[in-house]
């Protein structure tokens, strides 16, 4: 049995594994903080350094190679990241760069495809056919797993499932268009609509979580005053379920797939994000392909990138994962 390193670069973390070629074992998961801010070499240095403390917990092991996951948008052939403005990386030759400093052959591939890949290979949409998956986080990234494979596009854009207009004169979203769903359902656009209400008089708990002080207010203290009973967290997470719903229901009109995966820390609303956003897709799109759909949340917490970074690398090295 071979193995390969996937390494999962986020905008905050940065996990690496190393990971059995047909996805049955994950050995030496690693993870440190991005601190981006230290520079592109710093950070490059840091990934180097998890993948080796990663493989060295998988001592004795035949390592074939490293996959890479990174924020993009990147091109997959030539292995060069374009421009990550959170990562201070532009035209950076990160899957070569990363390569030669390891000794392996290395592959790239955006983030969110990779936990979607990482999904259907060992997670929530094993086995199926036709999947699209949310990543939701600081932003909302997509993935499109169709037949096994990773939708790219002609240009490795597709799966930009965030940056979907819900609304054409919407909330300004940081890619420059107006009304995407990051601009409402990503972490912090879910805690800056909290906050709005808040500042605008609502009659809620929140404050009292975060000692006054609203800048500390995140996605999470929302789901937790939901989850106590606060009526007002609990309509700021029903609209999220109502904008996330939307874009779920476009994607379940486009594509027809059979399991939507929902992944990233959004899940731990739990049935009350999931049960009315089920409810806001029936309500929206066909009957056929809603009644076709499972709306399922992610089931590799924390490691789908990695087993999906290792996956890519399996199938473009070898054919067949
Ligand atoms: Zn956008």
């Amino acid at each position: 049995m071979r193995y390969i390193v996937g390494i999962d670069i986020g905008g905050t973390n940065i996990v690496a594994g190393t990971v059995a070629e047909d996805g049955s074992e994950l050995l030496g998961l690693v993870s440190q903080p991005t601190i981006a801010e230290q520079g592109a070499d710093a950070v490059m240095q840091r990934i180097v350094k998890l993948a080796r403390a990663s493989m060295a917990q998988a001592r004795g092991k035949e390592i074939a190679g490293v996959g890479i996951g990174s924020p993009g948008p990147l091109n997959t052939k030539t292995g060069i990241v374009l421009l990550t403005p959170n990562l201070g990386w532009t035209n950076f030759p990160l899957r070569d760069r990363l390569g030669q400093a390891l000794g392996l052959p290395a592959t790239l591939d955006n983030d969110a495809n990779c936990a979607i890949f990482g999904e259907w290979w060992r997670g929530a949409a094993r086995g199926s056919d036709y999947v699209v998956g949310f990543t939701i986080g600081t932003g909302i990234g997509g993935g499109i797993v169709l037949a096994g494979k990773i939708y790219r596009g002609v240009s490795d854009v597709a799966g930009e499932i965030g940056h979907m207009s819900i609304d054409s004169n919407g909330r300004r979203c940081k890619c420059g268009n107006d009304g995407c769903l990051e601009a409402y359902a990503s972490g912090p656009a879910i805690a800056a609509r909290a906050v709005e209400g808040i500042q605008t008089g609502a009659d809620t708990s929140l404050p009292r979580y975060v000692k006054d002080d609203l800048s500390k207010i995140t996605a999470q203290i929302v789901y937790e005053a939901a989850h106590d009973g606060d009526e007002y967290a609990l309509e700021v997470v029903h609209d999220t379920a109502k904008f996330l719903g939307t874009g779920v229901a476009n994607i379940v009109n486009i594509f027809n797939p059979e399991v939507v995966v929902i992944c990233g820390g959004v899940t731990l609303a739990g049935e009350k994000l999931f049960a009315p956003l089920r409810g806001e897709v029936k309500r929206r799109a066909f009957k056929p392909a809603v009644d076709a759909c499972r709306i399922v949340p992610g089931e590799l917490t924390g490691t789908a990138g990695v087993y999906g970074a290792a996956a890519v690398f399996v199938q473009r090295t070898w054919g067949t994962v």
